[in-house]
């Protein structure tokens, strides 16, 4: 059993998780990975949703108010991208880790001129115990290990409540005082980037923003994978 179990990786390990081309070494085969479609074209200021008709802000953000500075999204939150993110979060392909990494680092990091302090947004405590892992810092830690970024894991996170039937108030409330920095002996960064796989209302990286603030970091951008 184990040994159909330990072939069954040793060849699914070896075939492009969207194309199902085999014999690569990686998740993903050159050819998918340069066609995963970046987000283009005039963006808010704010949160990078893509603009229609609306002039430099979207309509959503002329009536909320974020904390951090901006939000930069590299991909809309569908098709092959979306079916990246749930292999990565609910099959266990923690090697795409890899892959999104490579995608944060030089689709955004690596132009970025300020020196880059990277924080992963904190998975629930639950989920952390339910998968064994924490999604965001396994591809901060490839961020660091591969690229030589440098992250700081500032955060932790209480509750156990899924956001994912609320809206962006219930999501506020939900958090309210679950979101902590560590305890942490360096001065805090000045500016840091928080990342977080999907932007969906920005609730999630407000609180997060907020609770930075309040530890004295001064500027938070944020840096998603894919905006929903
Ligand atoms: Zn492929
Ligand atoms: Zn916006």
């Amino acid at each position: 059993m184990l040994a159909q179990i330990l072939m069954h990786y040793v060849l699914s390990s070896r075939h492009c998780l969207l194309c199902n081309k085999n014999e690569i070494d990686s998740p993903l085969c050159h050819r998918c990975l340069t066609n995963l479609p970046l987000l283009k074209g005039q963006r808010c200021a704010v949160c990078g949703t893509p603009l229609l008709s609306e002039y430099n802000i979207c309509m959503r953000c002329r009536d909320r108010q974020f904390s951090f500075i901006r939000n930069h999204s590299l991909f809309a939150y569908e098709g092959a991208v979306k079916e990246l993110i749930y292999q990565y979060k609910f099959n266990n392909e923690k090697r795409l880790a890899e892959v999104f990494a490579h995608l944060l680092f030089y689709e955004y990091l690596s132009d970025n001129p300020y020196p880059t302090v990277i924080v992963p947004v904190p998975a629930r405590k639950v989920t952390i115990q339910r998968r064994g892992w924490d999604h965001m810092e396994t591809i901060s830690r490839c961020l660091k290990k591969k690229y030589n970024v440098s992250v700081v894991n500032l955060l932790e996170r209480k509750g156990k409540t899924s956001q994912k039937s609320l809206d962006y108030e219930g999501r506020i409330h939900n958090l309210r005082g679950k979101i902590h920095v560590k305890k942490y002996q360096s001065p805090m960064p000045e500016k840091v980037i928080l990342i977080d796989d999907v932007f969906t209302t920005g609730a999630t990286l407000e609180q997060c923003t907020v609770a930075l603030h309040s530890a004295g970091v001064k500027e938070v951008e944020t840096l998603t994978l894919a905006l929903d």
